[in-house]
């Protein structure tokens, strides 16, 4: 299996996920030009995905879905309170392409379950992404607060994108208006650095697992600082953190492809 962070940060997210036979997207929150060259700077045909899984229906999650939709002829796959949300944002699209879904879609060789994560969004949803050989990618961003039933939904994977917005000290003291402070750091908003720690410690085995810091916010967060944040709370803990150790971490860009994870 395959993961590559194509674009996640607070300006636009669009991860890849592939396996032998089949790839997919989970959101398309740039516009179609930037994803498709991403995807080209990564060696990846549009013509191969199989389509687009959708988390939830803010813009940095939506952009560039209808436009990839309509030149490729791909699926959107959303639960339906995520479609009634989004589809004015969308354009026109192929009935065949609209595609509701509820818990789990298979396709090809690939099965996409979602689970529920709370967000001032109609129904957020984050995804755990499984292959004929039983690997596991989740990626789970948009987060107020990690719940048990994320838990539940990312645990056993081996590769997880994980949120880690902001850094609480950056945002408090920096220049968002004050209702949009209170609302990022409210129970339906997004996940600090220091949460997202805290989260990783309950997760325990699978190791070696890799953790990929993401949706990290432009304006309220810096790459180093969200790595070193989460570094010392894991070392802390006695989390053993490299290449091939329990814990390897990395951190997603928010304007640039990720290497893929192989896995
Ligand atoms: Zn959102
Ligand atoms: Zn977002």
């Amino acid at each position: 299996m395959k993961f590559s962070s194509l674009y996640s940060g607070s300006s636009g997210n669009s991860l890849f996920v592939s396996s032998k036979d089949s790839s997919v997207l989970i959101d398309a929150g740039l516009t179609g030009k930037s994803i498709l060259s991403a995807m080209e700077a990564i060696g990846e045909e549009p013509s191969r995905l199989m389509g687009i899984f959708i988390t939830h229906e803010h813009s940095d999650h939506i952009k560039g879905a209808g436009i990839l939709s309509r030149k490729f002829n791909l699926p959107i796959f959303a639960n339906e309170a995520t479609w009634l949300a989004m589809e004015r944002s969308l354009g026109k699209i192929a009935p065949h392409n609209v595609r509701v879904m509820d818990k789990e879609i298979v396709l090809g060789d690939l099965a996409v379950r979602s689970f529920r994560v709370p967000h001032d969004a109609a129904a957020c949803v984050g995804y755990t992404v499984e292959d004929a050989k039983g690997r596991l990618f989740s990626s789970v961003t948009d987060m107020g607060v990690f719940t048990r039933e994320i838990h539940e939904g990312i645990k056993d994977s081996q590769v997880i994108l994980m949120e880690s917005n902001h850094d609480v000290q950056m945002l408090k003291y920096g220049p968002y208006p004050y209702d949009l402070k209170l609302r990022v750091l409210s129970e339906l908003g997004h996940l600090s650095n220091e949460d997202c720690a805290k989260a990783l410690l309950t997760l325990g085995a699978p190791h070696p697992r890799t953790i990929v810091l993401g949706h990290l916010s432009g304006t309220n967060n810096v790459p180093e600082l969200a790595l070193q944040t989460v570094q010392s709370i894991l070392k802390e803990a006695g989390v053993v953190l490299g290449e091939g150790a329990q814990i390897d971490l990395k951190v997603a860009s928010r304007i640039r492809p990720s290497a893929y994870t192989d896995f």
